[in-house]
């Protein structure tokens, strides 16, 4: 069995940006907008700090309470759209229920969109067009497979999971590149039946260590995505001492796919840097 360590891939892709972004004169600047006071996400949010910190990137928080009303996110949102030096726009999740994130996602402008789920950037995904700015784990999910060579065109990928953050645009990216795709959820009927199918099976449920053994057929690569808190320990999906004897290759929680969505956040503030400035 081999483990896929996405520490390696993570330094790898951040060491090559920061040598790209000290190449670039203008500074790129992060926006990051949340309301409420979320523990998970103020410790989300340091983190992005931390790494904008590290490659040289300026990082903006603004922080709403929990009253704001998605007008006036919006408001903020189009006055940072408007600021010729803000690279990317993100609005943490989770927001409060009587926000629309929805809204909110769209009015960023799409080369600013620095999470990939406006619109514009979902419909260029689906349309195989990968110019636009795609959410980072899914990315990151990627480059973990190419890293390792792991052959994508032609195999069977089934993904567990339909959100708009992980499963669907993971399920979009390996299409794109040629696997023969199923996407499972929380309707699907024989969950079992068709994970036993998968060449690479994707998890992102949030249901700590739901995926065991008998969910795998033998020699299976494993991209594990939940990072779920049980105690004071991180687990992912899949039980990882279940299946280590069946998997050909797996990632571990935590050091896995998580190490990826931080150095591809990194990776769209670049690419939504350039994308600035063609328009
Ligand atoms: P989400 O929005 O809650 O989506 C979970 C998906 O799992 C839904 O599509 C749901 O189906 C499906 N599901 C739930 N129970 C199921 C079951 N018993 N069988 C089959 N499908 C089931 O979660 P998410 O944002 O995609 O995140 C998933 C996990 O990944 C979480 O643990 C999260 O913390 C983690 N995550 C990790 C990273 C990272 O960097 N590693 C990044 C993002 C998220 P329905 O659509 O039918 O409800």
């Amino acid at each position: 069995m081999k483990l896929l360590d996405g520490k390696i891939i993570k330094q790898e892709i951040l060491e090559d940006l920061k040598t790209k972004i000290n190449k670039i004169d203008d500074k790129l600047c992060l926006t990051v907008i949340s309301v409420g006071d979320n523990e998970a996400s103020k410790v989300y949010i340091r983190q992005k700090e931390k790494m904008c910190g590290n490659l040289g990137i300026d990082f903006k928080h603004y922080n709403y309470n929990g009253d704001v009303t998605t007008e006036e996110v919006i408001e903020k949102i189009i006055v940072l759209n408007n600021d010729s030096t803000i690279t990317g726009i993100l609005v943490q999740m989770p927001v409060p229920s009587h926000i629309d994130a929805k809204r909110i996602q769209d009015s960023i402008d799409h080369t600013k969109d620095v999470d990939g789920l406006n619109y514009i950037n979902v419909g260029k995904l689906i349309q195989n067009d990968e110019t636009g700015l795609v959410p980072c784990t899914a990315n990151g999910i990627i480059d973990i497979l190419n890293f390792y060579k792991i052959p994508i065109e032609g195999k069977r990928a089934v993904v567990v999971g339909r959100s708009y953050l992980v499963g669907r645009p993971t399920s979009n990216l390996l299409l794109n590149k040629n696997a023969t795709v199923t996407v499972c959820h929380s309707k699907t009927k024989n969950l079992k039946s068709i994970t036993r199918t998968a060449d690479i099976l994707i998890v992102a449920v949030g249901k700590p260590n739901m995926i065991d053994d008998t969910y795998l057929k033998k020699g299976v690569t494993v991209i594990d995505v939940g990072i779920n808190r049980i105690g004071e320990q991180l687990v992912g999906d899949v039980n990882f001492d279940k299946v280590k004897d069946l998997v050909s290759s797996i990632t571990p929680v935590p050091g896995g796919v998580g190490q990826l969505t931080i150095a591809n956040l990194a990776k769209n503030i670049l690419k939504a840097y350039y994308l600035n400035k063609r328009i």
